[in-house]
């Protein structure tokens, strides 16, 4: 069995965003020369997210709107986290869009349903931070 271990950087210069990665983990498969097995990518940061969606603009704009309204960014005095931070929604944000995904490879390509995309979510950019690519198989 083959394992490859790969990090992403990214510095996303404003407090929120959404990047689509496919590229950068396609690069890391093929890096890899896994043909049959698994893909995980997960954020290295509790207010960041990996999640897999569709790469469209107003789709990105509704999760945007659909966070700040589970947990919006200001006033910041009103979390407790925010005593020196102010970052807790970023960490709320974080948890609903969730860590990691798996994604499968077969005959060494990314194995995607329909219109599925890797994104990164940045909640509280402005510094770099990283997402590991983990790929095992043969
Ligand atoms: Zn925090």
């Amino acid at each position: 069995m083959k394992a490859y271990r790969k990090e992403l950087w990214f510095d996303v210069p404003i407090r929120r965003a959404f990047l689509n990665i496919t590229p950068q983990v396609e690069e890391a498969l093929a890096e890899s020369g896994v043909r049959e097995g698994l893909v995980l990518v997960n954020a290295m940061h509790i207010t960041a997210s990996v999640f897999i969606n569709d790469d469209e603009s107003g789709l990105h704009h509704d999760f945007e709107v659909w966070l700040e309204r589970l947990a919006p960014e200001k006033p910041h005095a009103q979390y407790r986290h925010n005593n020196g931070e102010d970052n807790a929604d970023a960490h709320l944000k974080r948890s609903v869009m969730g860590r990691e995904v798996v994604v499968a490879v077969t005959n060494g390509r990314l194995d995607f349903g329909p219109w599925e995309q890797i994104f990164y979510g940045e909640f509280d950019g402005r510094r770099r931070k990283r997402v590991l690519v983990k790929i095992i198989g043969e």
